[in-house]
């Protein structure tokens, strides 16, 4: 197993301990998930939405929060993702969301989970808006396949996109499953501790996987969100500019919030379209753990919060 995988289910076992996460969580943004994270509130987060939009980068606002407890947890955050299209809207923000189904109770029971999610990209289909599913651990991505299908069914492909992992060996299939719907699809490499019967454990090959999917789906003419911070794929990618039948690909580049400014400024510069992914609220403790988990160099913004600077 690579040195980058090791470090990652190093990070990730120590931070899922209740001590950590404790003192974690206590001494909250100081510890520096505030590079990561854009506000607490709502309110909060417009503003920053705006000075993004102001640089010319359009936003993907996700509401923090994932594997709820109850069906009020679940509604409570639905509340909020509604509340959220609102505000794009009222304040004419160049925003969409990004949602997680567990968020929405999608492990406690899958029919309201589908029932909220049915309101949220109702929502969004009647302000014009649009919602990405994220992708989570494993033990959900074929289900979160299924509830996108089903939604597509229903309100269309226009307001809902969903996420494809470039470290599960499952997913060349499921792209060419997808592309026959047309989906717009997010490409990311894969955030989670997955074992290496079913996820690629060289980075390596995550990464060739990466680029022959993003290849594949830039060319087949779906719309394509390439999410990622690595300048060697993305160089790669840009020479990508048309697709099978001979039209201009439709595609932008995603990159979270905080992470590779230069490169977002770079892309922006030569004409291409950046989203910001951009996560606010109170439960930012997984979010900013898998962050730490991707990089070594992120311990240093922790230990510099720990000593104050
Ligand atoms: P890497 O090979 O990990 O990194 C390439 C370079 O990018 C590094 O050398 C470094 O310079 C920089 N970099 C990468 N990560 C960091 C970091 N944390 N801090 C600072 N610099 C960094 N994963 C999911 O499993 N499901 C999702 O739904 C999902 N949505 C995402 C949405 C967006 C917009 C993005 C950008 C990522 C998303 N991810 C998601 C996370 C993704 O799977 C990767 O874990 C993450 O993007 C890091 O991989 P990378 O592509 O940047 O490449």
């Amino acid at each position: 197993m690579g040195r980058v995988l090791l470090f990652r289910k190093a990070i990730l076992s120590v931070t899922g301990s209740r001590l950590v996460k404790g003192f974690v969580t206590t001494y909250g943004m100081r510890l520096g998930a505030g590079r990561f994270v854009a506000a607490e509130s709502l309110e909060n987060t417009v503003d920053k939405v705006k000075e993004l939009n102001a640089r010319g980068l359009a936003v993907t606002l996700d509401y923090l929060g994932e594997s709820v407890d109850s069906r009020e947890m679940a509604a409570e955050a639905a509340e909020v993702v509604l509340q959220t299209l609102d505000a794009i809207h009222a304040h004419r923000l160049d925003a969409n969301v990004s949602v997680k189904l567990t968020q929405l109770g999608l492990l406690l029971d899958e029919g309201y989970c589908i029932e909220l999610m049915d309101r949220i990209v109702g929502r969004a289909r009647e302000l014009g808006n649009f919602i990405r599913i994220d992708m989570e651990d494993s033990s959900v991505t074929e289900v979160t396949l299924q509830i996108y299908e089903r939604l597509r069914e229903r309100h269309g492909g226009e307001h809902v996109g969903v996420v494809i992992q470039s470290y599960l060996y499952r997913t060349a299939r499921d792209r060419k499953r997808l592309e026959k719907l047309d989906a717009n699809l997010r490409i990311v490499k894969g955030a989670y501790s997955e074992p290496a019967d079913i996820a690629f454990p060289d980075k390596r090959q995550v990464d060739k996987q990466y680029i022959a999917l993003a290849e594949e789906h830039m060319r087949s003419g779906c719309y394509t969100a390439i999410a990622t911070h690595d300048r060697k794929i993305i160089e790669r990618l840009k020479k990508v500019k048309r697709t099978h039948s001979g039209k201009p690909v439709r595609c932008e580049y995603q990159m979270l919030y905080g992470i590779a400014e230069d490169l977002q400024d770079e892309l922006l510069k030569d004409g291409y379209k950046v989203r910001v992914y951009t996560p606010f609220g109170e439960q930012w403790y997984a979010y900013f753990t898998r962050r730490i988990a991707e990089r070594p160099a992120n311990l240093f913004f922790v230990m510099r919060g720990m000593l104050g600077r």
